[in-house]
């Protein structure tokens, strides 16, 4: 008895939650329709460079720059020599 007293709390715990995201979601999504042609603002592109050795894809972020192109790893940009 005591379980089922524990999920039906859980339950209406997890269904009050999703009502908030939702009552959030469809807020935010009134608040952007209202203001129309206006540029998304935190919609930041990660730029995705190829590594110079072995042409893997990675953030720019989290690439090395060497002098001679973009790499992985350090390992990578002295086996390139850059
Ligand atoms: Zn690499």
């Amino acid at each position: 008895m005591k379980y089922l007293l524990v999920t039906a709390l859980v339950l209406v715990v997890f269904w009050l939650w999703r009502h908030n995201r939702e009552a959030e979601r469809n807020e935010a999504a009134s608040s952007r329709s209202a203001r129309p042609g206006s540029p998304s603002k935190g919609t930041e592109v990660t730029e995705v460079v190829a590594c110079d050795v072995c042409h893997v894809h990675l953030p720019r972020s989290e690439a090395l720059i060497g002098h001679k192109g973009i790499y992985c790893s350090d390992a990578h940009r002295r086996q390139a020599g850059g």
